[in-house]
């Protein structure tokens, strides 16, 4: 698994830095956090091919957050027979969208499945057989949701000489085993995975979280992940504009990381009064707080290892 960052800026697209959109990528398929303007840049600076794109996670309708879906669906509607794409985010997600294809017109060639955020909706944003996306939440001056992304458990380690002490021959049925299905012998014994597997691993988590003012959601969105993107987006002494607009500091964002047991925080959606230079700064008042936080540099590649190699 990977996160690339496609830019990691918040509320205009600088001309050194895009605004805050996360792709994580695997097995082919990209889950997107978020598209503002010029979304469209980070996909083919990383040259992220939009096929793949399954998932378009919006956080909150603040134009820097979902103005460059559009552009992601007719550029994707290029592609020969792409497979559905499911948007989910806030309510009036579905309308934006649709509003937008009928008031433009452009062409689409693939099912677009929409899924919104409902006061009693149970249930994750999306699923599919390898992720579970949920969401919650957070408190920003418009309803906004963060994320988070888990890999499903993996099947636990393979003992082969459980297997050999059962009986199984070695092979095909082995491999069988090893993917969590169970297996029929010659002799008509069944052998479930069970019976050779250890305990099921967990997968990698994944948090997006921005645009909100310090809250208990936060946590339970970021607790425990292998990494999480976190809007860091003043220093402290900006603070009265993070308080009035409901964004957070990189203190806040590193506090809550660090309290939260974040293996990894990679704070996003800064400011457009910080220059390049400045983010030096914002860094140290970060890392000052959590030393495994650090600022999002667009077009920067994460890579997620598993958990447990063993
Ligand atoms: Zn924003
Ligand atoms: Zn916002």
């Amino acid at each position: 698994m990977e996160c690339v960052l496609l830019g990691s800026g918040g509320m205009m697209p600088m001309p050194y830095r895009l605004l805050t959109s996360l792709a994580v990528r695997l097995n082919g398929r990209i889950y997107l956090f978020d598209a503002g303007e010029g979304a469209q840049l980070g996909l083919k600076e990383t040259r992220i091919g939009v096929r793949g794109i399954t998932l378009v996670a919006v956080s909150h309708l603040h134009a820097d957050h979902c103005l460059g879906i559009p552009g992601i669906m007719m550029l994707r509607a290029q592609m020969e027979e792409p497979e559905p794409l499911t948007i989910a985010g806030p309510p009036g997600i579905e309308r934006f969208i649709r509003e937008t294809h009928e008031n433009l017109a452009f062409y689409l060639n693939y099912p677009v499945v929409f899924r919104e955020w409902a006061e009693n909706g149970e249930g994750p944003a999306y699923e599919d057989d390898q992720v579970r996306v949920h969401w919650r939440p957070l408190e920003h001056t418009r309803f906004c949701l963060g994320y988070r992304l888990e890999e499903l458990e993996r099947p636990g380690k393979f003992h082969p000489q459980r297997a050999a002490a059962l009986g199984v021959p070695k092979g095909p049925l082995w491999g069988k085993l090893q993917q969590g299905h169970s297996v029929v012998l010659d002799d008509g014994r069944t052998i479930a995975a069970e019976q050779v597997l250890g305990e099921a691993r967990r997968g990698r988590h994944v948090a997006y979280v921005v645009d909100t003012r310090p809250c208990r959601a936060i946590y339970h969105l970021i607790e425990g992940v292998d990494i999480a993107f976190v809007e860091g987006m003043f220093l402290p002494e900006d603070g009265e504009h993070a308080e009035r607009k409901d964004h957070l500091t990189v203190v806040d964002a590193g506090r809550i990381a660090g309290r939260a047991g974040v293996r990894r925080a990679v704070l996003v959606h800064i400011s457009p009064r910080y220059d390049v230079e400045a983010v030096t700064r914002l860094e140290a008042a970060a890392k000052a707080r959590f030393d495994r936080a650090e600022m999002g540099r667009d077009f920067q590649i994460y890579q997620v290892p598993l958990p447990d190699t063993d």
